[in-house]
């Protein structure tokens, strides 16, 4: 017995066939599951150069070892593919039931290939996979869209899917389940490409069994005992994740008028004790006592009156803070906009921030605009860039593509004021107030993202934020650490305190694989994944020029900011020789072929 299911689902979109197939034992043992597995299938099947919106690329959907079992916080599932918005990998976490269904449907893992040729849905049920028409679920909204299939085919049935931005190919649409989103990277414009609307699942029979049931019972009892003490839990579970807005906003971490500051007048309206105010019902992911999230009433737009589940964090500095906006409720009502049409919020933010700037330094003006004087604080601009964004018209045309291709497009100074990193924009940690997370977002091999290897000794202050040496090796050890937590889909928010030896004990008792129970072995298997990520970049033409942070970051002196008020990143060249070093890369950025063998993938050398 495993928790463990041991097949994946390989569904053909072209042909409209699909087939079962077996994941090799070992693959569990070197790549964990989620995020490991998918770069694994990945990196063995998609050919170097592929158009990431092609029907070459793959989307790869899984759910962690330990998902759908009795302990909290591990069952969200993943999407793996080739990222239209950087090139790279790219691997983002949903909630919602649908990864647990799928387990029980028997599958650890679906890769989605080729492309349908009219626009399709699929379901999943106990007689197979049915390609279906979805000419009819063309043009609406997540929420309605699984309404719809609920209707159609039983409430208990689960549906991913993407909005109006997915089908219209905006580059960061995301991928709905339940209330929740695949967010980063653009994973929904990839399903888009796919001429594929959305996947509906039924429940299957199968119940993830531990190796060990009452080993793994006791454990399952010990971390929710744990849980239930620890304050960042509680807090997490009261507050969500915007308590944090004020908290970075004292260190200077808060972006601020697309990252050029790090403080806002009238912060105070928009505390997480703000955001509880107006929290109607606590909200969250298939087995979670954590529920980080809340539901709230949306005041305006497509969703006026009726509750979103949000925001959370990255939706209040991207939509707020970031364009000069220190509104609760048209932070709300923009992320239930960015909802209905299915699109990033930090990407949609940065980009309308980004116009902001531009307009305000005359790069465009109102012929570009449609009329709109562009200004921060301003809500009824900004959320009619959400809007165009959304339905990829206007100006949105453009900003729909993120901030690198639009300063492409632009050219001059528009460069300086787009903020990404491989194509990516970043989230909300302002990278010159914490310079090892910079560090972390400028090596991430899957652009600007913030929970790629989270120093949190650095954010609580146990090490010096401003410091530019020394940081290397922490920052080579907090991604390694993520990796395994991504494999398994260990939620940072919903696994408050627990630590990588916590993970072992439970990953021993659940699949019998004793190797698993060594943290050094677990951070052995966090290293390989991130060196296969690097493998992938590598030979998609990435290198050290690419792990670099914008220029606005490196040469403007940030403002605002508290005690990170003047800094730069003045020496992002010490922090990479460190970060390579420690992982054994060439100074160019490159696994060595001594550090690929050692970790089991001498092939790739
Ligand atoms: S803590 Fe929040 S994001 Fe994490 S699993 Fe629980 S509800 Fe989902």
């Amino acid at each position: 017995m495993s928790t463990i299911a041991g097949k994946l689902l390989r569904i053909d979109l072209t042909t409209g066939t699909h087939r079962e197939e077996d994941i090799p034992r070992s693959h569990f043992a070197q790549f964990l599951s989620a995020r490991g597995l998918g770069v694994k299938y990945l990196y063995d099947e998609l050919a170097p150069g592929i158009e990431p919106l092609s029907p070459e690329n793959k989307l790869v959907l899984g759910i962690g070892i330990l998902g759908g079992t009795r302990l909290q916080g591990f069952s969200k599932w993943s999407v793996v593919t080739k990222s239209p918005m950087t090139g790279t990998l790219v691997r983002s976490f949903v909630g919602g039931n649908f990864g647990v269904w799928m387990k029980s449907a028997g599958y650890d893992q679906i890769i989605i290939e080729g492309m349908a040729a009219s626009p399709t849905y699929l379901t999943l049920d106990a007689e197979g996979v049915h390609h279906l028409d979805a000419a009819d679920l063309t043009g609406l909204d997540p929420r309605e869209t699984q309404q719809r299939l609920k209707a159609r085919h039983g409430v208990r049935t689960e549906a991913a899917c993407i909005g109006l931005a997915g089908e219209k190919q905006v580059r960061y649409a995301v991928i709905t389940a339940g209330e929740r989103t695949a967010s980063r990277g653009g994973v929904g414009t990839v399903m888009g490409s796919k001429n594929l609307k959305a996947i509906a699942i039924q429940p299957g029979k199968r119940k993830p069994m531990a190796h060990e049931p009452a080993r793994f019972d006791e454990l399952a009892r010990q971390q929710i005992a744990m849980l239930r003490t620890n304050p960042r839990r509680k807090a997490l579970n009261t507050l969500g994740t915007p308590y944090i807005t004020t908290v970075l906003m004292e260190k200077g971490i808060l972006p601020v008028r697309n990252f050029r500051e790090g403080s806002i007048d009238g912060i105070a309206a928009i505390t997480g004790d703000e955001f509880l105010k107006v929290k109607e019902a606590p909200a969250g992911c298939y087995g979670c006592m954590t529920r980080c999230g809340g539901m709230r009433t949306v005041a305006s737009g497509p969703y006026r009156g009726t509750q979103i589940d949000g925001p959370e964090y990255e939706s209040v500095f991207a939509l707020g803070p970031l364009l000069g906006i220190a509104d609760r409720q048209f932070i709300i009502d923009a992320n239930a906009v960015c909802d209905f049409y299915g699109i990033d919020t930090i990407s949609a933010g940065v980009s309308v921030a980004f116009a902001v700037e531009l307009f305000e330094r005359g790069v465009i003006g109102m012929q570009d605009t449609g009329g709109l004087a562009l200004c921060w604080g301003d809500r009824l601009g900004a959320m009619a860039l959400l809007e165009q964004i959304g339905r990829r018209e206007g100006l949105g045309e453009l900003l729909g593509q993120g901030v690198k291709r639009a300063a492409e497009v632009l050219g001059g100074a528009a460069r300086d004021c787009a903020v990404h990193i491989k194509g990516l924009e970043i989230p909300g940690y302002e990278p010159r107030a914490v310079k090892g997370y910079g560090l972390s977002m400028a090596t991430s091999n899957i652009g600007g993202n913030h929970m790629y290897g989270r120093p949190r000794d650095e954010l609580a202050g146990k090490v010096d934020p401003l410091t530019e040496v020394g940081k290397g090796a922490s920052i080579a050890g907090n991604q390694k650490a993520q990796a395994v937590e991504d494999s398994l889909i260990a939620c940072t928010f919903g696994n408050s305190g627990l630590t990588l030896e916590d993970y072992a004990g439970f990953l021993v008792a659940a699949t019998g694989i004793a190797e698993l129970g060594s943290v050094d072995e677990l951070t052995r298997i966090g290293e390989r994944i991130v060196c296969l990520e690097r493998c992938f970049n590598v030979r998609e033409g990435f290198g050290r020029k690419d792990d670099t942070l914008p220029k606005r970051m490196l040469t403007e002196p940030l403002e605002k900011a508290g005690p990170a008020s003047g800094q730069t990143v003045a020496d992002l060249d010490t922090l990479l020789d460190e970060y390579y070093q420690a992982l054994g890369y060439t100074p160019d950025g490159v696994p060595s072929p001594d550090r690929l063998a050692e970790l089991g993938l001498g092939a790739l050398g």
